[in-house]
């Protein structure tokens, strides 16, 4: 996967850790998995033309080596629908990360299609210094905040342990539809657990990687937020 080991490198040369989103959803798509389309603006006049190349509604957030959790320092603007919201959204997004994290470095604004609302559930992996990389499923918001009911594997796995992981987490029947909720595609999640699985197989120097949340719809599913955390760097650069 050349793209990939390229990117892995490039960060690692830098004296990163951590990917940026744009990195980490570039690796995703070379691995075959489903993410929002996106464009890395550097300022608000560019922001504006990938709104328009993507097309409405739009999102944008912060990108920042310094910031993991955008949505701490008010970093994410949703449901942009106008060039005129998101020049505002872009302003908006820069003074909360000034007011909040006055210190950070900003590379600019990711902009990104705006998925429409559904069920979300997340994939995880991270790295055991004994075990490997450990997988993790579970359905996103409370379930895994407040209920942690998630599910493990040890990777890698195959597409009866990806099945067996939808099917034991306990708001499973969630997935099956529910009010207006249509059922989610169970076949687009197992192709994601499969595809997370050989992306860390094949880079073990992940130390964590969390799609979270990645929206499920009766047809696919998009990864809308990408993480990747490399290991400590052993040499100093
Ligand atoms: P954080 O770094 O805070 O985890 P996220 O990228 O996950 O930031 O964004 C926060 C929330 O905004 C997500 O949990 C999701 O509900 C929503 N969101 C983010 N990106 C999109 C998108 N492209 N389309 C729809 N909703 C999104
Ligand atoms: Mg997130």
């Amino acid at each position: 996967m050349k793209l990939t080991s390229k990117i892995l490198e490039s960060v690692m040369e830098e004296g990163r850790k951590i990917l940026l989103e744009n990195e980490a959803k570039k690796v995703c798509m070379e691995y075959g998995i489903p993410v929002t389309r996106f464009k890395l603006a550097k300022n608000e006049v560019e922001a504006v033309e990938a709104a328009g190349g993507i097309g409405y509604p739009v999102v944008l957030k912060i990108v920042s080596p310094d910031i993991v959790h955008k949505s701490d320092v008010g970093g994410v603007m949703l449901n942009l629908k106008n060039s005129g919201e998101v020049q505002n959204a872009y302003r908006k997004i820069l003074e909360n990360v000034n007011a909040k994290k006055k210190e950070a470095k900003i590379i600019g604004v990711l902009v990104q299609e705006m998925a429409p609302p559904s069920t979300e559930v997340i994939v995880g992996a991270v790295k055991d210094p004994q075990f490997g990389h450990a997988l993790m499923f579970g359905l996103g918001g409370v379930f895994v905040e407040v209920l942690k009911d998630v599910t493990f594997r040890i990777a890698p796995i195959n597409e009866t342990d990806a099945r067996e992981m939808i099917t034991e987490v306990k708001a499973y029947p969630l997935l099956k539809g529910y009010r207006n909720m249509p059922p989610a595609d169970l076949n687009a999640i197992t192709d994601i657990l499969l595809n997370v699985s050989r992306l860390v197989m094949e880079n073990p120097k992940i130390k964590e990687l969390d799609l979270n949340p990645i929206i499920v719809y009766d047809k696919g599913a998009k990864a809308v937020d990408a993480r990747i955390i490399l290991e400590q760097l052993t040499k100093l650069v």
